[in-house]
């Protein structure tokens, strides 16, 4: 508890001193070069050890207030080690100088044979501050300095400072738990935690962003994607965003997170069985199938063009959930043509702004960018989608996950998935 108290005090302690950003330099050509995506990113270190990542589009000048960005070719790879504040090599992701969370750990639940993460020093995290002390904004000139101690920035991504997992939390092991299990048995909570700002404003949302934005931070995702699934101890990389305090969303800017984890959790996991029983099948991918099928139904399809189909899923867990999902089958972001790419930015766009729409306000929701598990190459059944579960069911009503749901697993949907269907067709634009 006393040691606690003092991390906390030196938290804060540090958030108020005056930061000097330190540049990471690095011109080590990499697979992970973001040149290719269109992107450049200029690499810091905050002072807590921490890195921060300015990403912006090359080609266009630096933005003002964030000079040494990289681009061409010139970045590197975490997960090849990186340059520590005192010029050393530190290991891939970690960082023995890092103050990293204690107790996170890895439990399994012996009875379903699933992992939950124990975290418990996220109880400590910001609580809905009020704008002016936003740490997602960039750092006023004489402001206090905030996660991202910069005038100015396109979309910056850092290491999650309450982390649920993280590169230190174990300095053996590597997450793969003993085989056969014991009773219970816990594991490292090693893997990584980043949260991804969409934008220097407060105000705002995803999908009010303009789309070259959106689409600029699919591209971004993807870097993310390709850096975080090299790294030695990450199965599986989990881009999404929890939107609206009923959802728990305890900062308002528009940002989401990435997870690195350890191993491929409990629902890809049981999905990557479905999908290979599928293919043993048929010998073919089942989202493919789907799509075809709501394709040639039509009576849950929201929106579609060329290589990218949005629709209401035939067994909703959600009264008014949607998929977006590519046509053509493409394992994970790392396969997107550029066209599609933009296509796939568009529909999440207009998807978003639909459920703003529905009841006119906006839509509290969880949005899962579900992909194959980078741990492997991908199965013939991964298939990239984005999966949105909005949390109304009524202008002022919230689907709760209640008694059937959280004990039983057994969801009850409110709303016909045709019908939901409809009227978010019609106000698709
Ligand atoms: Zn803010
Ligand atoms: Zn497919």
């Amino acid at each position: 508890m006393e040691a606690s108290r003092r991390r906390t005090a030196a938290r804060c302690a540090c958030r108020r001193r005056r930061v000097t950003l330190r540049a990471v330099r690095d011109s080590d050509p990499s697979p992970s070069a973001p040149s290719d995506l269109g992107l450049t990113v200029d690499r810091r270190q905050l002072p807590d050890g921490r890195y921060l990542l300015l990403y912006g589009d090359a080609g266009q000048a630096p933005t003002e207030g964030t000079p040494g960005r990289e681009g061409g070719g010139g970045s590197r790879s975490e997960g090849a080690g990186r340059t520590g504040a005192d010029g050393t090599e530190q290991p891939p992701g970690g960082d023995a100088s890092r103050d990293d969370p204690p107790g996170s750990r890895l439990r399994r639940d012996p009875a379903l044979d699933e992992w939950v993460i124990v975290a418990p020093h996220r109880q400590d995290r910001t609580y809905r501050p009020p704008p002016e002390r936003c740490p997602f904004c960039p750092t006023r000139p004489d402001g206090e300095p905030t996660e991202i101690p910069v005038p100015a920035f396109e979309i910056a991504v850092f290491e999650n400072r309450f982390p649920g997992l993280s590169p230190g939390a174990a300095s053996s092991g590597d997450g793969t738990p003993p085989d056969p299990p014991a009773l219970f048995e816990t594991a490292p909570g090693r893997g990584q935690g980043e949260v991804v700002v969409y934008t220097p404003h407060h105000e705002g949302s995803l999908g009010a962003l303009p789309l070259e934005k959106v689409e600029r931070l699919v591209r971004v995702w993807t870097h993310r994607y390709r850096e975080l699934g090299v790294r030695p101890y990450v199965r599986n990389v989990f881009i999404f965003e929890n939107r609206g305090e009923a959802i728990g969303v305890t900062l308002e800017h528009p940002h989401g997170q990435i997870y690195g984890h350890p191993l491929v959790p409990p629902v890809p996991a049981r999905m990557l069985e479905v999908e290979a029983r599928h293919h043993r099948r048929t010998g073919r991918c089942l989202r493919c199938d789907i799509v075809a099928g709501e394709m040639e139904s039509g009576d849950r399809v929201i929106r579609s063009s060329g290589t990218v189909l949005t629709h209401v899923p035939f067994a909703p867990r959600w009264p008014y959930e949607a998929h977006i999902a590519t046509r053509p089958h493409r394992a994970s972001l790392l396969d997107l043509r550029p066209a599609e790419r933009l296509e796939l930015a568009a529909a999440l766009k207009s998807l978003l702004e639909s459920y703003d729409r529905l009841f006119g306000r906006p839509m509290p929701y969880v949005l899962a960018v579900m992909q194959a598990p980078t741990a492997a190459t991908p199965g013939p059944g991964s298939h990239l989608r984005i999966e949105v579960y909005p949390a109304l069911r009524a202008p002022d009503r919230l689907k709760h996950r209640a008694g059937s749901e959280t004990a039983m697993g057994l969801t009850v949907t409110d709303v016909l998935p045709e019908t939901a269907a409809g009227r978010l067709r019609e106000l698709a634009q």
